[in-house]
């Protein structure tokens, strides 16, 4: 199949073929570029070629060939979304609710709620279940315009639980058109069963988790809740030991209430993003900069949970490379809207919305290790763009908030 979209206002986040930056940093945020009145042209699941329109050549060969008029609207990479925990069971509002009624967290988690409440509820419940549910949630992430996710385990938290939920991961991968990558979040809390004894649950996820996970090739990466009464900075360097030495790379959660040092063991060992980062500690930001490490920040999860926002502007002030996700979760981001992402990007982060764009797609794809393929509209990358509403700008998407601006989908080279 071959797809000729036509009479574009704006294609949007064009790159060069020569361009084989990894990620862009500081101010190459701004870099954003959007041809107007243009053409794109895919064939083979690629982008073949794109231009505009005064200097369209036209349709030589009709055969197999879809041709969609796009005229008034925009065309954007699909989103990446490289931070999510999309595979759960059950819901939590009633905790939402216990929260909006005053209750703290610990009071929260007394009543059972909390990451453990997710664990109880994954572990009960069976894979097809876990698909079905999961399939809903990847189907809706789609329709907002998320063409490649990172899925990370972390709600089973003993061996078969967290085997059954990078699996049911695995099956989004292949029942949906969506890209996946998965992490291995065995230390996102303690088990019930390890409440009272945290270096037991840690020899376990040293000695028989990682290596099993990572011996069938469930998950390219690596990640650890590093947080104050969760995983301290001592625990990871462990965790990251054993990862790293099984091939699986660092992404991980640090510094979303407090700094516990976690960002500089990340750094020791290469990871491949610092998610969270709503709170920076001190030259933190210049040391992340002087690496290859993305932060990632999260700002629906700021949103949901009324916590400070990622302080992008110091970020991007020292020169590093900043991607925005979701954290899509059931517990502090019940959503994996992207465009919202973006929104509140603009909004509460004061990123302008061609930073916001290019820290959603290119970014997030980096952040992925997929910024060869994906996240940007450059010849010979995988087909996934979405098709806007019809919008007279391109800061129209994060300006115009809260609706879904996606139109039309295309993945692989199919329209969805
Ligand atoms: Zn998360």
């Amino acid at each position: 199949l071959k797809i000729l979209i036509k009479n574009i206002r704006g294609l949007a986040g064009v790159v060069d073929a020569a361009d084989n930056r990894k990620m862009l940093r500081g101010n190459e945020l701004s870099e954003y570029h959007i041809i107007q009145d243009a053409w794109l042209a895919i064939e083979d699941g690629k982008i073949a070629d794109f231009g505009t329109m005064a200097n369209w050549p036209g349709i030589s060969d009709w055969r197999d060939l879809e041709v969609i008029d796009a005229e008034g609207r925009f065309v954007f990479p699909a989103w990446c979304d490289s931070h999510t925990h999309l595979v759960w069971a059950g819901s939590r509002e009633v905790e939402f609710e216990d929260r909006l009624r005053g209750l703290s967290y610990e009071e929260i988690a007394k009543r059972g709620g909390g990451i453990l409440n997710s664990v109880e509820k994954l572990r009960s419940a069976d894979a097809a279940q876990l698909i079905e549910a999961s399939l809903e949630r990847a189907y809706e992430i789609i329709a907002s315009g998320t063409g490649a996710v990172e899925i990370k385990s972390g709600y089973g938290l003993d061996l078969d639980s967290e085997l059954k939920m990078l699996r049911v991961a695995g099956e989004i991968g292949q029942q949906t058109p969506l890209t996946i990558k998965r992490t291995f979040l065995g230390a996102h809390a303690l088990p019930p069963e390890y409440k009272n004894d945290k270096q037991g649950y840690i020899k376990l996820l040293v000695e028989q988790m990682i290596p099993r996970i990572a011996g069938e090739g469930l998950a390219e990466y690596i990640d650890a809740f590093c947080e104050r009464n969760y995983f301290d900075e001592k625990d990871l360097s462990v965790i990251l030991e054993a990862g790293v030495r099984y091939g699986l790379k660092p992404k991980i959660h640090v510094n979303q209430f407090s700094v516990s040092g976690g960002v500089s063991v990340a750094l020791n060992y290469d990871a491949v993003s610092v998610d969270h980062l709503e709170i920076l500690g001190e030259g933190e930001a210049e040391a992340i900069a002087a690496t290859d490490t993305i932060a990632t920040a999260l700002p629906l999860c700021s949103l949901f949970l009324g916590i400070p926002y990622t302080p992008a502007r110091a970020l991007l002030n020292a020169g590093a490379a900043l991607a925005i996700a979701t954290d899509f979760n059931p517990g502090s981001a019940p959503s994996g809207n992207m465009n919202l992402a973006v929104s509140l990007a603009c909004i509460q982060m004061k990123m302008l919305p061609a930073e916001a764009f290019n820290a959603a797609a290119r970014n997030g794809a980096a952040a992925m290790e997929l910024h060869d393929t994906h996240g940007s509209i450059r010849i010979g990358n995988q087909a996934n763009a979405f098709i806007t509403k019809p919008m007279p700008s391109a800061a129209f998407l994060p300006y115009y908030f809260g609706i879904n601006p996606v139109e039309r989908l295309i993945l692989n080279g199919q329209i969805i």
